[in-house]
């Protein structure tokens, strides 16, 4: 099985991948845990050049190009290989991360990112995605905390403020998709217990595994 885990900054999918990886290692399963951009040798040195300064001159549609490129080899060298072997994939951000941030909020033609989206999975696409929805403020606040950075008493400057309408964009985008797909999506509520999450989460897996 391959899910995949979307969701805005701060959103808890490194915590509930972690979780879910655990559980499902606890039923027999292998459990290969990985994330974009990276996931293998080639994408994780695209990573590097997508999050480096260098990137700063980059256009959007180049990024997505890159983004797409760092897929998939990640899929053939990663994903392809664990699943057919039986494994199940747990995947931290996949296409719909390349659809809401270079797609929607990076405003390319849906025409030039489904054609990016194909090539780059050549028909490797989760059977579970999960996406951990949040209010734009909970997640920059928790993302700020993590990184030590936000002074909880100030008001936003305009760049915050900005900020924040961007991921609330990304969080409509996101829940757009989860509607348009509601097979493959499951939209959790990510504003309550870390312990709860899990377990509705779990539930959705192990479901998934029985069918
Ligand atoms: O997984 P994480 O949230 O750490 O992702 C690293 C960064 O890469 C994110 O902040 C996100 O803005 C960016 N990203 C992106 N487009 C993608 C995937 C990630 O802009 N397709």
């Amino acid at each position: 099985i391959f899910i995949s885990f979307e969701g805005g900054e701060g959103s808890g999918k490194s915590t509930q991948i972690r979780r879910l990886a655990d559980h499902l290692r606890g039923s027999g399963l292998e459990v290969v845990v990985t994330r974009e951009p990276g996931g293998s040798a080639g994408a994780e040195a695209v990573r590097h050049v997508i999050l480096s300064g260098a990137a700063e001159d980059f256009g959007v549609r180049m990024e997505a190009i890159l983004f797409a490129a760092a897929r998939n080899d990640h899929v053939e060298e990663v994903i392809r290989p664990a699943l057919k072997r039986g494994a199940a994939v747990l995947c931290d951000r996949f296409i719909d991360s390349s659809r809401v941030y270079q797609g929607v909020t990076g405003n390319l033609e849906p025409a030039f990112m489904a054609a990016l989206e194909q090539a780059a999975v050549d028909g490797v696409m989760p059977d579970l995605t999960i996406l951990l929805d949040l209010p734009a403020e909970i997640g920059l606040a928790r993302a700020g905390r993590r990184r030590g950075a936000i002074d909880k008493t100030a008001e936003p400057d305009r760049f915050e403020r900005e900020q924040q309408d961007t991921h609330e964009k990304r969080r409509e985008a996101y829940l757009e998709i989860a509607e348009s797909e509601p097979v493959r999506c499951r939209v959790i509520d990510a504003d309550r217990p870390e312990h709860d999450i899990a377990a509705d989460i779990a539930d959705i897996a192990d479901e998934a595994l029985a069918a």
